[in-house]
């Protein structure tokens, strides 16, 4: 895409409902099939999903996820640290010029878990390239960054099968 081509927004995509990943993997794909250039970055992200056997097998765009392995089995300091690298990861990938499309997937996660500050978040949605939209997901998305993000969604849960005992579903929930 070329610059200035098109005003780069933030995106947030919060709530208690389904459908935040998954919408961004969507405006994702759509983005990429625009010839937009797409990187999606995971904090916290131990589940591997069809998505991350999807952006393996056609390497269409990087699926990058920070938090591989157990995330129960990891003290809070590792944890830190993996929000850390994800964190230096995220603001490299966004100012490096090579992306239209930065997602920031469960960074609100990683900030609700104390790993990551509001400034900090404040601090790269201030540093977003004009050219570059930014989606930012997770429950508990703080009402600063709501306020100043350009499009909020909050998925509110009318129902979920979780409630009635059906158990994570192999393509549907991971
Ligand atoms: P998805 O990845 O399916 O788009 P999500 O990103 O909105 O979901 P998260 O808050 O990241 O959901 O939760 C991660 C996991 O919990 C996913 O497997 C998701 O399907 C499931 N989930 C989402 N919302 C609910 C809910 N209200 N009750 C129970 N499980 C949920
Ligand atoms: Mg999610």
């Amino acid at each position: 895409m070329a610059e200035g081509q098109f005003d780069g927004l933030i995106q947030v995509y919060t709530g208690d409902g389904k459908g935040k990943t998954t919408a961004a993997l969507g405006q994702a794909i759509r983005a990429y099939g625009q010839g937009l250039k797409v990187i999606f970055i995971q904090f916290l992200k131990s589940q591997s999903g069809g998505e991350h056997i999807f952006a393996d097998k056609f390497k269409l765009f990087e699926i990058i996820r920070f938090g591989k392995g157990d995330l129960f089995q990891k003290s809070e300091q590792e944890l830190l640290q993996e929000t850390r690298e994800a964190y230096e990861f995220a603001k490299k990938a966004m100012v490096s010029g090579k992306y239209d499309l930065v997602v920031l997937d469960e960074i609100f996660i990683a900030h609700w878990r104390g790993f990551l500050s509001l400034q900090q978040i404040i601090d790269l949605m201030q540093m977003k390239p004009g050219n570059v939209e930014l989606i930012m997901t997770g429950r508990k998305a703080p009402q600063e960054v709501v306020k100043r993000a350009d499009l909020v969604t909050e998925m509110l849960v009318i129902k979920h099968p979780f409630a009635e005992g059906v158990q994570q579903r192999r393509g549907i929930e991971y």
